[in-house]
């Protein structure tokens, strides 16, 4: 069997374009929706996906500040800058790009963002509205890697899903999700006795791990997707996922390649988030 490629950048495309028709229909009405990504310090890869989701907003014709704060800023300077940002009406979403420098405390950074702007959806009162059934904003990655499943045609009800991963910001909210949508969900961790067994049991197999090519063919059932978030180098320093493209292909259903799979749909689903902020503000 060869896997069907789940096109991420095609697919993050034909999103982008139905969430545009709706931040138009906000600006016909005067709403324009605004997001604001806060950076603090040089971080190199972090400038890049600071400077990646400005210009997704500036794509869709919606509002964007990219405000860029020194290393030494204090944690006091930071939660002031988020405060003014809660009560701008022109700002419909606040994001803090992680990591944070040290001195600072990024759990109350996170917490001190209004849960009604949250685009990450990292605050724990949505982390709670997430479990609970009544999502409020859903973390990006996982949320794009639900749309991938549901445009690609991937039944999810009834099906065993598999998500190797933990995070709170991918492995958690993704199985809380494939649970909201009736799968059967395994979480498995670095302490899982005997990975390759319950991988292989998968219908629906999610990794996110950040171990370079870990999951190979031999550890996937016949026919099933698998979507792989992990963004890792290999020996050539060449961008590449937690499984080993190449052998799984032989054996999956679907498989979502690296790059050009998940790494275009998490954007994509910061400005779906932010423009349904902005609906939010709009319908009250
Ligand atoms: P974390 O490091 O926070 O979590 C990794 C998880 O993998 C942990 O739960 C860990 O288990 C588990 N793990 C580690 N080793 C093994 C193992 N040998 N067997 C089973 N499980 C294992 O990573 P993130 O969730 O932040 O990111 C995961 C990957 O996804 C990374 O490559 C990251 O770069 C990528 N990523 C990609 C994004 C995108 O947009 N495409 C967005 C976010 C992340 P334990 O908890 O026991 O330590």
């Amino acid at each position: 069997m060869t896997a069907r490629i789940i096109d991420g950048k095609t697919i993050a495309q034909e999103v982008r374009a139905e969430w545009k028709l709706r931040a138009d229909a906000l600006k016909a009405r005067g709403i324009t929706p605004g997001l604001a990504v806060i950076i603090v310090g040089e971080d190199a890869a972090s400038k890049v996906y600071v400077a990646n989701k400005v210009k997704a907003c500036a794509e869709l014709g919606l509002h964007s500040e990219h405000i860029a704060l020194p290393a030494d800023t204090s944690e006091a300077a930071l939660l002031a800058k988020i405060a003014e940002l809660n009560s701008d009406k022109k700002i419909h979403g606040i994001l803090v790009q992680l990591p944070v420098p040290k001195h600072i405390n990024s759990e109350k950074v996170l917490n001190a963002i209004s849960p009604d702007k949250d685009v990450d959806g990292f605050h724990p009162l949505n982390v709670g509205a997430l479990s609970t059934g009544n999502m409020r904003f859903a973390p990006c990655t996982p949320y794009g890697c639900m749309k991938l499943l549901e445009k690609a045609g991937v039944s999810i009800e009834g099906k065993h899903a598999v998500v190797v991963g933990r995070s709170n910001i991918v492995g958690k909210p993704m199985a809380m999700m494939l649970l909201q949508a009736n799968a059967t969900v395994t979480i498995c961790t670095s302490k899982t006795v005997n990975l390759a067994k319950f991988t292989r049991d998968a219908d629906i197999l999610v990794l996110a791990i950040g171990r370079t090519k870990m999951i190979t063919g031999d550890m996937i059932k016949p026919g099933a997707a698998v979507i792989d978030v992990g963004m890792n180098r290999d020996e050539h320093g060449k961008l590449c996922g937690d499984v080993d493209f190449n052998s799984a292909k032989e054996v999956a259903g679907w498989i979502t390649p690296v790059p050009g799979g998940v790494g275009p749909m998490t954007i994509t689903m910061l400005v779906a988030n932010t423009v349904q902020s902005a609906e939010r503000v709009a319908g009250k």
